[in-house]
């Protein structure tokens, strides 16, 4: 049979498990593939005929270099590339790679935001394969590269990257899992991984205009501009038909995501004009990270290619639909069931309820740090604006699922027990899911559905490391409590029984089913007293409060110093971000919008004289009102940048991470918005001919 285009060319360029199995010495393969499937550590021995095995099938495809790739704190990729080379000693070369160069690197890298972790430790910064994710080549205008993916740490160990503790907590959260699984008999369980699909939401514009606009150029969203007479009222764009010249990038994407091994699944026109969308299906949560972090790499690169930029911004216009990346999860066991799955016996019910309960607890009781997880800069624009969640944490079941949890907690056993006898724990009640899962519910920022839940919440240009890492934490810690409980427990169906219904009974606050973007929810969960955090400033003292470094501790995932570390850095980004953006703003102000705005009042007063002098008689009320509204408009946007420039300089001058970001929300950002709204009203009035900047109809709908 002919092989389809995309089965010749998926995963060409990866030393996947095929690769492996066709280039390493058997026992080598072998011994490998413990190593990754049981988490135990490397041999040496086993690191060099891997890294021989490597390069030669690196060579064999033009690779010149390699590097160790790593994602430190600043959300993005990095790498540093060496080349093969070593000298023959007559003047020649040959071409080397050796095991330790392929298990441990050192790019010193000591720009990266540590937090201040480098400077009270050890300055050096180490890099360690993760053999769970595999190697990769990527080509460039600098030639073929092979990638080793890795974490990245300090000396001593300390974490100074995103996938370090993702990894930890993948290991924290089987631990605990597979505890619960023995008591339900399932001795066949070795590990339980977390898996992950993460859909990628992203704007794209004409090339030439991004390049006309300063504030998309550095920071990745309009600060300025008024919205068209069409916006995406007619949701005409949703799931419309694609473009040619998007669906030729799209083309290109998938080609590019497949040979990289990137199963991208699905693509389509999202609400607001220009907004896509690429969902690949889901894999192991620190694959499913390094692959949408290579999707948002490739985002950038193809759309050049294709006269466009890609915008992955939360909030690249405002007043339409911004970017999220839905974070699907589960936890899925060795022996390929999936825990959240509902299934079809009751046996299996009970447990899949202890796990939901497991999650509905971990996710009411860590709210805050949830919230943090899925916070950016960006994001503080998204949450709660439109056609997106709100910045309050509940969790959708759908009907059928609230249904059975509420006869659960008000009714207990002997109330569900409709055909008589001894009833386990509810679940003849359990309504077979699989017809007719859930309702689609957009508006919830925690989704169940059907046999995963969707973090609808998580920003779109960030890891999702970060997000994964406090589910999986968050869920360990209370697995691992209900384990300590039904372990000691005489009678476990009883006491597997009275647990679900106890925790579904304290959580049941968090549930919500209706409309997420709807006021009346916000006056609701205030009563719930289920937390709303606007910022992200405001939500990062969840990462150091007490019980987050608890839980944190317990589970080996990060340390106290670590989750410091990580606060004091975001702190930090936020603050950078907002400075960025202030000076831009400041920028395209001084620069360009109001030497228009007085070029075109000076036309405005010309054609006033004139029209004056060639008939002294004539009404030139409507220029004259014109030139009024624009010069006081004029007056206050000069006022707004004095303030703004003054009070960035304020911000600048503070020391403190916390209280500089706190100054930059409270002070910075309201004035960023006045001089925005004096602005944007400009541009409503001023000609458009004047205006020095392409406009939202320019952007959004010229693609
Ligand atoms: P929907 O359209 O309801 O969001 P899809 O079936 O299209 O659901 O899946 C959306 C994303 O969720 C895809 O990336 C998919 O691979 C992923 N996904 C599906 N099942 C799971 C699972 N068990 N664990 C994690 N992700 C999953
Ligand atoms: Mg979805």
């Amino acid at each position: 049979m002919k092989q389809s285009v995309i089965e010749e060319i998926f995963a060409m360029d990866v030393f996947n498990d095929a690769a492996m199995k066709e280039h390493l010495p058997k026992p080598v393969y072998k011994k490998l593939k413990e190593t990754i499937e049981k988490d135990v550590e490397l041999d040496p021995e086993i690191a060099s005929a891997v890294a021989h095995a490597m390069k030669e099938w690196a060579l064999e495809r033009g690779a010149t270099h390699y590097t160790h790739w790593f994602q430190p704190m600043t959300g993005i990729t990095a790498e540093k590339h060496d080349s093969f080379i070593a000298p023959t000693g007559d003047g020649g070369v040959i071409m080397e790679f050796s095991g330790k160069e392929l298990v441990k690197g050192e790019p010193d890298a000591s720009s990266f935001p540590s937090g201040g972790l480098r400077a009270t430790f050890e300055a050096r910064g180490y890099t360690a394969w993760d053999c769970t994710s595999p190697a990769f080549l990527k080509e460039d205008a600098a030639g073929v590269t092979l990638c080793i993916p890795t974490a990245f740490c300090a000396y001593t160990g300390e974490a100074l990257d995103k996938k370090t503790p993702l990894l930890r907590s993948m290991e924290a959260v089987s631990d605990q899992a597979v505890r619960i699984l023995k008591l339900f008999g399932h001795d066949e369980v070795d590990t339980v991984s977390c898996s992950v699909g993460a859909e990628q939401e992203y704007f794209l514009v004409d090339r030439e205009k991004y390049l006309k606009r300063e504030d998309l150029i550095f920071t990745g969203r309009t600060l300025f501009g008024a919205m068209p007479p069409k916006g995406q009222e007619l949701d005409d764009h949703y799931f419309g038909s694609i473009k040619e010249r998007v669906a030729s990038f799209m083309k290109e994407l998938n080609e590019e995501c497949w040979k990289l091994g990137i199963l991208a699944k699905t693509q389509h026109n999202e609400v607001a004009p220009a907004q896509h969308e690429l969902a690949p299906i889901f894999s192991t949560a620190n694959i499913a990270t390094d692959h949408n972090q290579l999707i948002m790499e490739l985002m950038k690169k193809v759309a050049k290619r294709h006269g466009l930029e890609c915008l992955l911004h939360e909030k690249p216009f405002d007043g339409v639909n911004g970017s999220g990346k839905h974070d699907n999860w589960s936890l899925v066991t060795d022996t390929g069931k999936n825990l959240l799955d509902p299934g079809k016996t009751p046996h299996e019910n009970v447990q899949f309820l202890l796990f939901l309960a497991a999650v509905i607890q971990a996710v009411d009781e860590n709210a805050p740090l949830l919230r943090m997880s899925a916070s950016n800069p960006g994001n503080d624009h998204r949450l709660g604006a439109n056609e997106a969640p709100p910045a309050i944490i509940s969790i959708y079941l759908g009907e059928q699922l609230e249904d059975v949890i509420s006869q659960l907690v008000e009714t207990g056993e002997a109330k569900s027990s409709k055909q008589g006898g001894r009833l386990k724990t509810g679940v003849h009640t359990l309504p077979d899911l699989n017809k007719d899962a859930t309702d689609r519910n957009r508006t919830s920022p925690f989704a169940f559905t059907g046999n995963k839940f969707e973090f609808r919440m998580v920003a779109s240009s960030m890891s999702v490391a970060g997000p994964n890492t406090v589910l999986n934490t968050i869920v360990a810690e209370v697995l691992s409590n209900m384990a300590d409980e039904l372990e000691k427990a005489d009678d476990f169906d009883i006491a597997v029984h009275d647990l679900i219904k106890k925790t579904l009974s304290e959580h049941q606050r968090i549930i919500f089913n209706g409309n997420g973007y709807s006021d009346a929810w916000i006056e609701e969960a205030e009563r719930r007293g289920l937390p709303n955090i606007r910022t992200m400033v405001d939500a990062i003292p969840s990462l150091t409060d007490e019980k987050t470094i608890a839980i944190f501790e317990k589970h080996h995932v990060l340390s106290k110093a670590e989750l410091q570390s990580r606060a004091e850095i975001h702190y930090e980004a936020y603050a950078k971000a907002i400075n960025i953006e202030a000076k831009t703003m400041i920028d395209m102000v001084s620069k360009q919008y109001i030497p228009a705005v007085i070029s075109f009042i000076t036309k405005v007063a010309t054609s006033i004289n004139q029209v004056k002098m060639a008939c002294a008689e004539a009404d030139t009320s409507v220029q004259e009102e014109l030139l009024k509204k624009c010069s006081n408009l004029l007056t206050d946007a000069k006022k707004e940048l004095e303030e703004l420039k003054i009070n960035t300089n304020k911000a600048g001058e503070k020391t403190n991470g916390k209280e500089q970001a706190e100054f930059f929300k409270d002070v910075v950002v309201p004035i960023m918005e006045q001089l925005r709204a004096a602005i944007d009203y400009l541009e409503m009035l001023v000609g458009k001919e004047e205006w020095p900047v392409p406009t939202y109809a320019d952007l959004l709908f010229e693609v």
